[in-house]
């Protein structure tokens, strides 16, 4: 069975742990691939071989960085078919979803290629007499990621081509669910000419975060995953010293107002929720409907479910595809069936669509008249279900959105530029749309939430990325009165 191995100083390299997980096709169920568990040895290794890149990478000149970055960017692009099949074939998301968040990973890459402007500096002439005060911003060193399953090409690409692109070196931590799209992108960094050891892979699961989160040589540490890993590496890390952000998950909450476009919202609200099987930390996972909107925008919301089409991936005509594991579909199934026993509406149940096989496929599901004491409320679910919950008032649904502890992304529609100007204001979450459902920036802006959604104090990509892979030096510089210069400068001093 082919064997997904680790990236280290530009080589492939077999696990010593004799560890492996295994790697399925999610739409057939199958196991297509096993993918090697690192122990310390590994991770030991990946670090050494990025510590010593970096005494080259840390100087070498923009100039150079940023003609490697289009190399690799324009690589990336050449083979996003081939990347968003490997997605496919081991996270179960439609080809078409799968080409989209290879796109949005080369936002990330474009924005990278344009880290000699972003690190210019600051410089004051003349602070006090021939006294020059200037900052620069400095590589860290080795910076490490880790990150999720939803998004294997994406993700990473959120990461490393920024911090290499301040002249750090990078060893990768991917999910152990899906390597093969990060490990082929890996690849194609490598073929763009990158000195070995600037980006290295391990996979492997706890074994592999655990040692980096302790190695002293790790500077740095990016994570995106669920929000206890979250808390737990970033309480970790920054016990070792070390510089961290850390992503975790989310509820958003899509707030429906009474003059809303009920069909754009009903749109919307499918699309957010049950879009890569609702496994995107920025899905929409509650609507709360305001005022009288409830009724029309439920019957309209159900409409469009009937028609959505679940299948493989791989079939054009999927428009939603199998859930990552079986653990994940029976957990999402079971969260369904808690719902109906809390006593909410179960207005379509995702457990009554039948599939051939053994895929690992699950129906959308939309629970209506839920309250905020359910498990479907209170909890992240990351499936294809839908929680509808009823509100009297704007304010009760902006309280909604303060009292639930995630606070990845809100959203808002209504056709009143005076209330959506306010819920901007309002909404407690990092990220907020009007009349947009899943607000996620764009490359030249940053990523993150709030609350339980994210720990650190820097969010990640775009400048932020930059300020995070990056610390400031602040240098003063004095020299003589020009009039006692050995040389003849050839006219008077101007202070
Ligand atoms: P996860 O937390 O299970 O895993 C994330 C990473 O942590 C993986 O690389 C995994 O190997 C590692 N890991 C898992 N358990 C660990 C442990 N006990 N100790 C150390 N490391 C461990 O998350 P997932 O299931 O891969 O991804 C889904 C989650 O990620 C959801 O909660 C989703 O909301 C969240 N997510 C958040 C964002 C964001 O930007 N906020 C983006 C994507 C996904």
């Amino acid at each position: 069975m082919y064997e997904i191995q680790h990236l280290i100083d530009g080589h492939t390299v077999t696990g010593s742990s004799g560890d492996t997980g295994p790697v399925f096709d999610p739409a057939t169920g199958e196991q297509t691939a096993k993918v090697a568990l690192a122990s310390a040895a590994e991770v030991d290794a990946a670090v050494a071989s990025a510590k010593a890149a970096f005494d080259e990478w840390g100087g070498v000149s923009l100039a150079r960085r940023t003609k490697l970055l289009l190399a690799f960017r324009n690589l990336v692009v050449d083979n996003s078919d081939e990347i968003a099949q490997r997605l496919t074939a081991e996270h179960g998301k439609v080809l078409d979803d799968a080409r989209g968040e290879v796109a949005r990973g080369i936002e990330n890459i474009e924005f990278s290629c344009g880290v000699a402007d972003a690190l210019k500096g600051t410089h004051s002439e003349q602070a006090s007499s021939g006294v020059d005060v200037y900052t620069v911003r400095q590589p860290l060193g080795v910076v490490a990621g880790i990150t999720p399953f939803n998004f294997p090409a994406m993700v990473p690409m959120w990461m490393f081509p920024n911090a290499v692109a301040c002249g750090n070196t990078f060893v990768l931590k991917p999910s152990e669910r899906d390597p093969s799209a990060p490990m082929f992108v890996a690849e194609l960094f490598q073929e763009a000419g990158f000195p070995p050891g600037v980006l290295n892979v391990v996979n492997g699961d706890k074994v592999a975060v655990d040692r980096l989160l302790e190695h002293p040589d790790v500077k740095a540490l990016s994570f995106v995953g669920s929000t206890p890993i979250a808390k737990y590496v970033y309480a970790s890390a920054t016990a070792h010293g070390k510089r961290a952000q850390a992503l975790g998950g989310a509820k958003n909450h899509m707030v429906v107002l009474p003059d809303a476009d009920v069909e754009m919202a009903a749109d919307a609200a499918v699309s957010a929720a049950y879009g890569s099987a609702g496994e995107r930390c920025m899905a929409i996972s509650v609507v709360v409907a305001v005022g009288d909107v409830g009724d029309q925008l439920v019957d309209a919301i159900k409409v469009r479910m009937e028609k959505l089409v679940v299948g493989p991936g791989t079939d054009p005509g999927s428009e939603m595809g199998p859930l990552i594991t079986r653990e994940a579909r029976d957990r999402v199934a079971g969260y369904v069936q808690a719902g109906a026993d809390a006593g909410c509406e179960v207005v379509v149940d995702g457990r009554d669509q039948a599939f051939d096989g053994d895929g690992f496929f699950l129906g959308v599901t939309l629970l209506d008249h839920v309250t905020t004491d359910m498990s479907v409320y209170t909890d992240e679910i990351f499936g294809p279900v839908l929680s509808v919950v009823r509100a009297d008032s704007y304010a009760d649904g902006v309280q909604m959105i303060r009292d639930n502890p995630f606070g990845n992304g809100a959203a808002i529609f209504t056709r009143d530029g005076g209330a959506a100007r306010q819920f901007q204001r309002d909404a407690d979450a990092g990220m907020v749309g009007i009349n947009v459902p899943i607000p996620v920036p764009v490359g030249y802006h940053s990523f993150g939430g709030w609350n339980d959604s994210a720990f650190g104090d820097t969010t990640m990509y775009g400048p932020e990325g930059l300020r995070f892979y990056t610390r400031p030096k602040v240098l003063t510089s004095r020299w003589p009165d020009p009039s006692t210069s050995s040389v003849d400068l050839g006219f008077p001093r101007n202070d």
